[in-house]
């Protein structure tokens, strides 16, 4: 199977369950999504162990002085400055008529009178609830760190080796059209023919990929070329020396699998 998606490994590494058993099992061998979520509880940690320390020492009068100095209020701090209190952290912040209202997270009442102090909530103060952002914002950075790596690395895989090449020539019914055909062997040895063909395609007929023996004694079916290119899995163990010609066959949708003898282009590869 394919490596477990990135969004169910930050799930794992969160501690949730989320793997069906063909998962777990490819976790288990998988030493690139082991290490993955390895990496990211790393991350969960410190996002966890900042939620552990959040009872943090509350900011001094003149800090919240100096904030609403900033943002032209002139009133004092609340009394309220205790750390540990638990009450509301609301405050009251006289706002004239007309000013924009502050920064809020509920709707201001609307029936306030317009002259007058207006009660505006201000957002919580606590620090808790920045700390679930915080630790987001730290996971997204690594997700996004970690995608940059892959995709480097991605960039960066030994490219196939092309083992053979093949110039397609029109048959004579298929004057005009034309191909190329291609043999490439991935690092992990297996094998496809890649093939484009220039050549208009009738209403109701479709492509068909073969590799045929040289005397067209035998073939081998590809499959089906849909649009004017298309990538071939060759058959492990498939000898290309026994079947070094690439064939384009035109076919009818009538239910024959067999090669329909109209062969759009053909030409050997050169291996
Ligand atoms: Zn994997």
């Amino acid at each position: 199977m394919q490596h477990i998606d990135d969004e169910d490994l930050a799930l794992l590494a969160l501690g949730e369950d989320v793997l069906d058993d063909a998962a777990r099992a490819h976790l288990d061998s998988c030493p690139a999504c082991s290490a993955s979520v390895r990496e990211l509880a790393v991350v969960a940690d410190v996002a966890r162990s900042a939620e552990r320390d959040r009872d943090l020492v509350a900011p001094a009068p003149r800090v919240w002085d100096a904030v609403r100095g900033e943002l032209g209020l002139g009133l004092a701090a609340p009394a309220e400055t205790d750390a540990e209190s638990e009450a509301e952290a609301d405050a009251v912040a006289p706002a004239d008529a007309g000013t924009a209202p502050l920064p809020a997270e509920r709707e201001p009442t609307p029936d306030l009178p317009h002259t007058g102090a207006s009660v505006v909530p201000l957002a919580s103060r606590r620090p808790r609830a920045w700390l679930p952002v915080a630790a987001a914002a730290c996971l997204a950075l690594f997700l996004g760190v970690a995608g940059g790596v892959w995709w480097e690395r991605r960039e960066t895989e030994p490219p196939e080796t092309t083992l053979a090449t093949a110039d397609l020539e029109a048959l004579p019914a298929w004057t005009g059209a034309s191909g190329q055909a291609r043999v490439e062997e991935a690092p992990d040895g297996t094998r496809q023919v890649v093939v484009s063909v220039d050549a208009p395609a009738p209403e109701g007929t479709y492509r068909e990929v073969w590799l045929l023996a040289e005397d067209v004694s035998g073939l081998v079916s590809l499959g089906v070329l849909e649009g004017s290119e298309g990538r071939f899995d060759v058959p492990d163990g498939l000898d290309l020396a026994a079947f070094p010609v690439v064939d384009v066959s035109e076919e009818h949708f009538d239910g024959d699998p067999a090669h329909s003898g109209d062969s759009v282009v053909r030409g050997p590869l050169d291996a």
